[in-house]
């Protein structure tokens, strides 16, 4: 099954992804320290958490899966298509902005923070090289899946159709009903080819997130995907939502590294 009981928490695995190669899990909102509303696992600062509690998820998200949080490297993420190539743990230096995170040392956990947006975990076993993408509506206009793909194409060599992807608990379309700005700066993005993940109902659209994703990894030419079908919305007992819980909630987790 995809989802672990490990002691207090919840974990998400992908069935594809190597368990020898790399470490990977995305974890759930128990078992950590923090009150209503952030209840319980929440590892996002700056949302009117107390750091410490959060210090403390953090470091818990890390020890369920077995990873030194020493090893973390994390980033700003802003909604954008920024890539970032951590070749160290990120330590006391300031985070980088960038919502496309990329390694090939061993030294490096791959950190990222979610609540309805997609996440999306990119092994190449050839090249030996992984990846965490995080996707909203904005990532989805700016092609942030495809311009993972391209990066690890271009700057590691890797071959598309030998990278391995998991997309994980994240909003459904049923859940997400967007304006007509975003379904307009989705259309053009994909030039009108959306009718299996825009929804369009009376007075409104609904986007299917993780549906989006996949087809822009699968035009760069990925073969294997994965698909989660949690919805983050429906499931408020294990996961964020930042659109079921009205923007009053947490964030989990995603980690992905690779192991030597
Ligand atoms: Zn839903």
């Amino acid at each position: 099954m995809p989802i672990q009981q490990i002691d207090d928490f919840q974990v998400f695995k992908f069935e594809s992804f190597s368990t020898s190669e790399i470490t990977h899990g995305i974890v759930g909102r128990e078992g950590g320290v923090s009150p209503d509303p952030w209840r319980s696992l929440n590892v996002g600062g700056f949302i009117g958490d107390d750091p410490d509690r959060v210090a403390k998820n953090v470091r818990r998200t890390f020890e369920v899966l077995g990873r030194h949080v020493g090893t973390k490297h994390d980033v700003w993420q802003s909604h954008s298509a920024d890539f970032h190539i951590a070749i160290a743990p990120r330590g006391d230096l300031p985070p980088v902005h960038a919502d496309i995170l990329i390694s090939q040392t061993t030294d490096v956990t791959l950190f990222m923070r979610f609540a309805d947006c997609v996440p999306i975990l990119m092994h190449d076993p050839v090249q030996r090289v992984i990846a965490i993408v995080h996707a909203g509506w904005k990532g989805v206009t700016l092609d942030a899946p495809g311009k993972a793909i391209r990066t690890l194409c271009n700057t590691f060599g890797s071959r598309s159709g030998d990278i391995v992807v998991g997309i994980g608990p994240s909003i459904c379309a049923e859940c997400y009903p967007v304006g007509i700005d975003v379904a307009n700066a989705v259309e053009k993005v994909f030039r009108g080819a959306t009718e299996t993940f825009l929804w369009k109902r009376v007075g409104t659209f609904h986007l299917d997130l993780p549906l989006a994703c996949r087809k822009q990894l699968e035009r760069e030419g990925v073969r294997n995907i994965e698909m989660c079908s949690i919805c983050t919305a429906m499931d408020l007992e294990n996961w964020y939502s930042h659109r079921g819980e009205n923007g009053r909630t947490g964030r989990f987790g995603a980690l992905l590294a690779l192991e030597g």
